[in-house]
């Protein structure tokens, strides 16, 4: 993934945002990260350091939700969340089955003062 160009887009949305609510800096950006996303909350973090000095978000905490894999059974029609990374339904043990979440990442929410 490449958390570099996630960074940016996140203080791309962030940024404007603290401003237009007429704050003086950032102190908490809150991201839902999908376990399936590939995205690594740790380098997020690190990028976040470097790339918001000098911006409302320099010094925000970072806070990650890890959201986790959800399925639809096609078959049985029932939803679940598998442990670790079983690729059947665990009702009806049909492999056909889609990804309803857990590829996604997002900014939840930010804090600002
Ligand atoms: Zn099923």
């Amino acid at each position: 993934m490449h958390e570099l160009a996630i960074t940016e887009g996140i203080l791309n949305a962030v940024l404007p945002a603290a401003r237009s609510a007429g704050a003086s800096r950032i102190l908490e950006i809150r991201l839902k990260i999908g376990v399936l996303s590939g995205v690594i909350p740790a380098c997020i973090e690190e990028y976040l350091a470097i790339a918001a000095r000098g911006t409302l978000a320099e010094g925000a905490r970072l806070h990650v939700e890890t959201v986790p894999i959800r399925l639809h059974c096609n078959a049985c029609g029932s939803g679940s969340q598998p442990e670790g990374r079983k690729a059947f339904c665990p009702v009806c043990g049909s492999r056909d089955i889609r990804i309803t979440a857990g590829r996604e990442y997002c900014i939840d929410s930010i804090e600002v003062e």
